[in-house]
């Protein structure tokens, strides 16, 4: 972590959990350097522009200057994030949005006071099991999670139960390769046909919140009946928990994530069955597209800022207002300034991000004032075109709003 100072690839996407990782961990990542192997040798310099997504091979005085006074201008930007710590995440006109922190090392949970977030609204727990050459037993994955909460202090930690399989492969899971691993055996999938899996996680989870609030949230949902059984088992393994050392968390709170899209006309009856829902958009948008959320030729081609994702985003928000039910998003489009702008117009008032993401998101949502921007956004979704991404930036220009 120390030594890695940036990252270069040949192919790559934006959402792809390579770049999630190194998001979290503030190395910049630059993909879809297509020519990248002709073009640079072992022991070359190079200067990575992650900003403006450039790579400096072999770099001249002059650049190699004028790159050290941009860095100073981003450290300087830096620091003024960093001073929007302890200011309130509020809107001009004092709509208050909760940003939540996405984490899922350790060494993210240092955030959640640096950059000053209301609670963790994405722990991903597979990635301690993606650096392991076994499969972590309960008492392993006891001590990881109790030491989450410890430092997550009196803040709210959603754990996400394991989603593997996808693009997150465990070396020591023998799964069958499948033709289109997003799409096959992953996520809640795996851990409902491998019942012994998802119970000892949730029995580690149960034992290190005892005394404590515990947020169990499942991934990939696609009916209400899974669901339903993977709530069976979190209650059996509360059962036993309470029968065995007879202490529960106190505060528990269970949720699903949306990222199928079948799951959009099933939330009538699934919302009555959760304390809250929290909007994967990196997966929802991939299979909403039908457009490979790691395929760089197609990292383009659709925009999350496109009237049909935002009509989608609307119903859903109304729906979940309806039935009294906590919203969040929680996919990379969240940590991005103008697409949280668009969030926050549509109706969002919980957004999930990554540590980096929280500076400038809050300086956005410190500099709009809330009244103009639903004014602004809400008929966006009734139009035809391919992205209103350019339109939001001119809003957010005319209207000083920092992105
Ligand atoms: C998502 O799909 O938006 C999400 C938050 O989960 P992940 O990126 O880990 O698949
Ligand atoms: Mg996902």
């Amino acid at each position: 972590r120390k030594r890695v100072k940036g990252v270069v690839i040949s192919g790559g996407s934006p959402t792809s959990h390579m770049a999630i990782i190194a998001r979290a961990l503030d190395i910049p990542v630059l993909g879809r350097v297509t020519d990248l192997l002709t073009n640079v040798e072992d022991g070359d310099r190079l200067l990575l522009d992650g900003q403006n997504a450039q790579l400096f091979v072999r770099p001249g005085e002059e650049v190699r200057g004028a790159f050290k006074a941009s860095m100073k201008l981003l450290q300087r930007k830096r620091e003024s994030f960093a001073q929007l710590r302890d200011l309130p995440s509020v809107t001009r006109d004092g709509v208050e949005i909760s940003l939540k922190l996405n984490a899922g090392l350790l060494i993210d949970m240092q955030h959640l006071e640096s950059g000053g977030a209301d609670g963790v609204g994405l722990y991903r727990t597979e990635i301690p099991f993606m650096a392991r050459s076994a499969f972590p037993g309960v008492e392993e994955q006891t001590e990881i999670y109790s030491k989450v909460l410890d430092q997550a202090g009196d803040k709210p930690v959603v754990f996400r139960t394991l989603d593997v399989g996808g693009d997150k492969a465990l070396p020591y899971l023998h799964a069958d390769t499948d033709d289109n691993p997003a799409m096959g055996w992953r996520a809640i999938r795996i851990g409902l046909d491998r019942p012994a899996m998802l119970r000892q996680q949730l029995r580690a989870l149960v034992r290190s919140a005892k005394g404590r609030a515990l947020h169990v949230m499942f991934p990939m949902i696609s009916e209400v009946a899974e669901f339903d059984a993977a709530r069976r088992l979190l209650d059996s393994e509360l059962a036993r928990e309470a029968k065995q050392n007879g202490k529960s968390p106190v505060d528990l709170r269970v949720g699903a994530m949306l990222e199928v899209p079948a799951l959009l006309w099933q939330l009538e009856n699934l919302l009555p069955r959760l304390d809250f829902l929290s909007i994967g958009s990196n997966d929802l948008l991939q299979f909403l597209f039908a457009s490979d959320r790691g395929n760089p030729r197609m990292s383009d081609r659709y925009d999350s800022l496109s009237p049909p994702v935002l009509s989608l985003l609307a119903s859903v928000i109304e729906t979940c207002g309806r039935h009294d039910i906590p919203l969040t998003l929680c996919g990379e489009m969240a940590g991005r300034p103008v697409e949280a702008l668009a969030l926050i117009g549509l109706g969002f008032r919980s957004l999930s991000m990554a540590p980096p993401a929280l500076g400038p998101v809050k300086s956005m949502i410190r500099s709009a004032t809330l009244a103009e921007v639903t004014e602004y956004v809400s008929p966006l979704k009734n139009l035809s075109d391919h992205s209103v991404r350019t339109k939001l930036r001119a809003f957010a220009v005319d209207h000083g709003i920092s992105i």
